[in-house]
Formats: C-alpha cells, sequence, structure tokens
C-alpha cells in the first residue's frame, strides 16, 4: 500500500471509533481538525478500508487485492474525490503533469472552490451499480471549499444517498459548513497526537531534532516535517527577521508576496502575534522559541490593544488567504497593521 493510504501512528484510538458499530454504519463521516495532523491521510486509509475487498484485522485495507490496485493507481471505479481544481492543479504540478496543456487556458485561474458542476460530474458515478455490489466511496477535501450551491446539491446526494454509498469528507473548519450539510454526517475530532508520538514519527521520517520544528508547527507532525524543508525553513527565518525589526518596510515586504506564499506569512504571522501575547502575559514563546530575545523585545514595546486586534484580523485573514486575493495588496494589508503596534 502507498504509504499516502495508510493512516498515521497516532491515529489507532480514532480509527477504533471510526469502526465502532454506530459510525462504522453511518453513512457519511466528517473528519475535523487542525491542519497538519493528517486528516487526509486517515481519511484515504478509511476509503481504502471501505473498498478493500480483504480487509484485516483491524479493518485496514490490506493491499493487495484489485480493489486496493485500482485505488494506487487512480482509477478506481467506485472512488471520487472532490477538491478544487487549484488544488488538482497544484498536485498535478507536482507530479510533472498538466502543465504543458494548461499553457493555452493560464489566463484562467482554478478555482479555489469546490463548484456545483464538479457535484453535477458525480450524477454517473452515483447512478452506476458498484463493482461486484461493493461500496462507493466519495471523498470530499477540504469540505470547507464547498461554495453555497455545491453543499447545496451534494446535500441533496447526502439526504437521500445511493445504496452502499459512504461520503468522508475532512475539513479544518467545520463552521465553515452549511448546518444542514454538518446535521447529515458523523462528526469525528481528530485529535493532536502526544509529543512523544510526534517526535518518533518525525525521527521516523529523517529529523535529527524535531522538538523545534514541532513546536513551530504548534504540535502538528505533518506540518512539522514541511517545516524541515530546507527552502521553506530558509524562507521562514527571512520573514521572521523581517518581523523582528519594527523599523521594517512593510510595502517592500509585501512587494515580495506571492499567491502561494500568503497562507504561510500569515501562519507565521499568527504563530509570531500569539507568541507576543504569551510573553506580554509573562509566559515563553510556543512557536517561535528560536527567536525570544526579538520577541520580548518586540512584546514590551506592542500596544495591548492593537496586538489583540490584529489577532482577530489573523483569523479571518487565515481562511481569506486560501481564496483569490491579490497577495500583495492583502500583505501589505496586515503589515500595516503589524507596523502600527509599534507606534
Ligand atoms: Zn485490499
Amino acid at each position: 500500500m502507498d504509504t499516502g493510504w495508510i493512516r498515521l501512528p497516532w491515529q489507532d484510538t480514532v480509527w477504533q471509533q471510526l469502526q465502532a458499530p454506530g459510525a462504522s454504519m453511518h453513512h457519511a463521516m466528517l473528519l475535523r481538525g487542525p491542519a497538519g495532523i493528517g486528516k487526509g491521510r486517515l481519511a484515504r486509509a478509511l476509503a481504502a478500508s471501505l473498498l478493500c475487498q480483504r480487509p484485516g484485522p483491524s479493518r485496514d485495507a490490506c493491499g493487495g487485492c484489485d480493489s486496493c490496485g485500482w485505488l494506487m493507481a487512480g482509477n478506481h471505479p467506485d472512488f471520487r474525490r472532490l477538491s478544487p481544481a487549484a488544488t488538482l492543479a497544484e498536485e498535478a504540478e507536482i507530479d510533472g503533469e498538466g502543465d504543458a496543456t494548461d499553457a493555452g487556458s493560464a489566463s484562467k485561474k482554478p478555482s479555489q472552490q469546490i463548484t456545483i458542476d464538479q457535484i453535477r460530474g458525480l450524477a454517473s458515478f452515483m447512478a452506476l451499480t458498484t463493482h461486484r455490489g461493493g461500496a462507493r466511496v466519495l471523498l470530499v477535501e477540504p469540505a470547507d471549499t464547498l461554495n453555497l450551491a455545491a453543499a447545496n446539491a451534494l446535500l441533496k446526494t447526502l439526504e437521500e444517498p445511493p445504496p452502499a454509498t459512504r461520503f468522508v469528507l475532512v475539513t479544518g473548519q467545520p463552521r465553515r459548513l452549511p448546518a444542514t450539510v454538518l446535521s447529515r454526517c458523523l462528526s469525528i475530532h481528530l485529535p493532536l497526537p502526544s509529543a512523544q508520538q510526534a517526535r518518533h514519527w518525525l525521527t521516523q521520517q529523517g529529523i535529527a531534532e524535531p522538538a523545534d520544528l514541532l513546536a513551530q508547527a504548534g504540535g502538528r507532525p505533518l506540518l512539522a516535517l514541511e517545516l524541515a524543508d530546507p527552502e521553506r525553513a530558509a524562507a521562514r527565518r527571512q520573514f521572521l527577521a523581517q518581523l523582528s525589526r519594527p523599523d521594517f518596510d512593510p510595502h517592500g515586504l509585501a512587494e515580495k508576496a506571492h499567491r502561494d506564499s500568503v497562507p504561510l506569512w500569515v501562519e507565521w504571522m499568527q504563530t509570531w502575534c500569539h507568541d507576543l501575547l504569551l510573553i506580554q502575559v509573562g509566559g515563553l514563546p510556543r512557536f517561535h522559541a528560536d527567536e525570544q530575545p526579538a520577541l520580548q523585545g518586540l512584546a514590551q514595546r506592542a500596544d495591548r490593544g492593537r496586538l489583540l486586534d490584529w489577532e482577530l484580523r489573523l483569523r479571518t485573514a487565515r481562511w481569506e488567504s486560501r481564496q483569490s486575493v491579490n497577495a500583495r495588496l492583502f500583505c501589505d494589508d496586515l503589515l500595516m497593521d503589524y507596523r502600527q503596534l509599534f507606534t
């Protein structure tokens, strides 16, 4: 089985929850929890297990049957995944596909949302009889990117699903989902792994000193692994070096903002802000322990009320940053607010 379809070591308890009689009979599961803890991995492991012809004693997919083979090859007739076109395009680019064919359509940006056309496109998938009378699985990831029309269209299928159909929805932001959709799903919360589990797993991935990375990632191991990427680590250092000088030039920094970097920048600003607030109440930085001296100096100078306002602003910015925004203007705005903390 490709690792992408195998659940992570800290997901044993939640896996048992998913296999318990009440949950295993439910046609729609909503897996929720923060980003970077392996929701997608668990969702894929669950999909594979539902489709597998010879699941093991813990109901994990066998990896050897026809069904598992088709899943790995990406052509299982009874499996579909719904994700925003932008996400799929990014993945295709990473896999080295699609760039040649996209050259002509470069002017039209792929959508950041799951659209109603994508739901309509499922009609024949939902209508056909499943292979050998097995399950049919629809993975929706992330479910909070369903736009309203798409959510309403999906709701109809959720309310009256075709036989043997199972839905697996994944979200880090369940509040962004319509209550009608939420009410049709069995919601399962994925907790953070223990620090020991996370460190152990990171060590197995080849990270020699996982503690600092794990702190920067707020205890989320998959995010910590991303942060270990040397390019990303360098980008973080450069960005934080700017934030640590209150006389930095927000416009100059914003000029360097790129659509792909915006969610990262927002994440760094948010954790930076969190650490400043912690220090102001006499605590120690949680995310950026390696920047403690700079944070201490800034925390003394920052206006408390404005800092709290900035914190609130960053919470919405995190979601907005995944939408279509003008990267430069968006970051300019946030960085200007940051500068104001020290005037
Ligand atoms: Zn199998």
